[in-house]
């Protein structure tokens, strides 16, 4: 499999090397520009597969250069994830209004920032061949349809396969009963939310047997969350 290519736009240069390093860690090829002008460069020369994109940059910023790449037929396919250090709402909807495919907030862990990452290509049909999601021993077939926890196979039902893999893309972040349902079972059918209550509890007893119902956690008065921290 041949890797997928980020490019990296950030002023900074300890976050730039920072950015590299976690997704070279995470076998991603990385190539960086501090600023738009360079970067603009490196894409018309790569096609890179995936752009993270500091908001505030200087010149250029990172918002203005995402909106006018959307624009641009040569370009807009490219997918765009904003880091910002504003977490406001406004900002969040600003940047998915101009066409960002996601929004990542400073600070932020490795493991979200690389889970985006995957989410956002796979999403963009740029990911078949990324068929594997791996999470600190715990791997995700999409293709083979496994799941396997230290290279020991688990026994899930496809729902719980779906819930899974919604769970590994989407760590660290509760989720609703409700909003499990839309994801995961999707708005097409009527299901009770107690049957979210079900599956979880069927998947917290699989990963029971492997020492690891820690991952789905129960928030109380809201939901669930996958987490791999301790
Ligand atoms: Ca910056």
């Amino acid at each position: 499999m041949s890797k997928f290519n980020i490019l990296v736009v950030e002023d900074e240069d300890a976050i730039r090397e920072m950015l590299t390093m976690v997704l070279q860690q995470a076998d991603f090829a990385v190539q960086s520009a501090p600023d738009v002008k360079q970067a603009q460069k490196i894409l018309e020369e790569s096609s890179p597969d995936l752009l993270l994109l500091d908001w505030m940059l200087p010149v250029t910023s990172g918002v203005e250069w995402a909106r006018r790449l959307k624009n641009n037929p040569d370009h807009r396919d490219v997918p765009i994830i904003l880091l910002t250090a504003r977490g406001e709402e406004e900002d969040k909807v600003k940047g998915l209004e101009i066409g960002a495919d996601d929004y990542v907030t400073k600070p932020f862990s490795p493991k979200e920032l690389v889970a985006r990452i995957r989410a956002v290509l796979r999403r963009s049909g740029r990911m078949h061949d990324l068929a594997q999601i791996v999470l600190d021993g715990l791997v995700l077939d999409t293709e083979q349809h496994r799941l396997s926890i230290d290279g020991r196979q688990l026994t899930v039902s496809p729902t719980e396969f779906r819930l899974m893999q919604f769970f590994m893309t989407h760590p660290d972040k509760v989720y609703s009963r409700s909003q499990l349902l839309d994801q995961v079972w999707g708005r097409s059918i009527y299901i009770e939310e107690r049957t979210v209550d079900v599956h979880i509890r069927r998947l917290r007893k699989v990963l029971a047997e492997h020492g690891r119902e820690d991952l789905v956690q129960t928030v109380r008065g809201f939901g669930y969350r996958f987490s791999m921290r301790e």
